[in-house]
């Protein structure tokens, strides 16, 4: 398989990354990941957008125009012939001696892949377990980086408690996944976490509020309580990888199981069909 690094598409076992690039050394770097269905990159413009934004809280330039990034993108899809899965694409500040103190004005790394990966339509059938935890990363999880320790833990908890996901909460209030965001229904209202520092505001939540709208489902865009998910009549997760999946049971810091989920049901139908014009067009 053929990788990107900076501006070559090449083999992967040409690859090389640098001992002293401050991506291995400080997770100093910042990632996205697009849905590629029939060869084609979905919600690409609303990706771009934030990579470029998670770079400027960074004070990391990204040298690349968007056209030329689209054009990157385009390349390695096209290289690996890649039909339905993701790219990934990361970009790190560079290769410099390590210092907490970073310099100004190296080049960056600019590193992505592709795989392939279907749509799990057995989660998105079944519904999944979710394990909650205490959300104990930073204050900026607006950032898309690769620094993804707290994730990285909550997830592995979340796995070694049999559940498909975590679901994080600072304290009383729920936050997000640990690579999804989190809805709540409550008589048919769609309640998630607002966009801010405390979570990563998911292009799938925007497109799933967008969808929302047009089908007439009310949102509610606030925190909401551990009390409130235990009170809720559905719970489901979106992104990237997973569209929308049902919530079946919460289980760790708290329990909660839920039923049919009409609402998550209707939604996922419309991504669903959304996603077959996509691929047809
Ligand atoms: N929250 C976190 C922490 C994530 O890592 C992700 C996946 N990138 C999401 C939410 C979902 O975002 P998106 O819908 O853009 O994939």
């Amino acid at each position: 398989s053929y990788v990107m690094y900076n501006e070559s598409i090449i083999p992967k076992e040409e690859a090389a990354i640098s001992f002293e690039d401050r991506g291995y050394y400080f997770g100093d770097g910042i990632y996205e990941v697009i849905r590629v269905y029939n060869g084609k990159l979905f919600l690409q413009e609303g990706h771009l957008e934030r990579f470029q934004a998670s770079a400027s809280k960074l004070d990391l330039v990204v040298p690349y125009s968007p056209d030329t990034m689209k054009s990157l993108l385009r390349r390695l899809i096209d290289k690996n012939g890649l039909t339905t899965g993701y790219i990934y694409f990361q970009l790190t500040r560079g290769i410099q001696a390590r210092d907490h103190l970073y310099e100004r004005g190296t080049a960056p790394v600019l590193t992505g892949f592709t795989k392939t990966a279907g749509v799990p339509f057995a989660k998105q059938t079944d519904g999944i377990d979710v394990y909650a935890t205490e959300d104990i990363r930073w204050l900026r999880c607006d950032i898309k980086t690769i620094n993804l320790l707290g994730n990285v833990l909550a997830k592995r908890a979340a796995e070694d408690h049999h559940c498909a996901e975590a679901l994080q909460h600072r304290g009383d209030v729920i936050t997000e996944g640990s690579s999804t965001n989190a809805f709540i229904v409550k008589d048919e209202t769609i309640i998630t976490h607002p966009q801010s520092n405390y979570i990563l505001e998911g292009i799938t939540k925007r497109y799933v509020l967008q969808l929302a709208k047009q089908l007439n489902i009310p949102v509610e865009q606030r925190p909401f309580t551990i009390g409130e998910a235990k009170e809720a009549d559905e719970m489901f997760m979106t992104s990237t990888s997973v569209e929308i999946v049902p919530v079946r049971s919460i289980q760790g810091s708290f329990e909660a199981g839920y039923g049919h989920s009409p609402v998550t049901r209707e939604l996922l139908g419309e991504f669903r069909r959304e996603v077959e014009l996509f691929e047809a067009g």
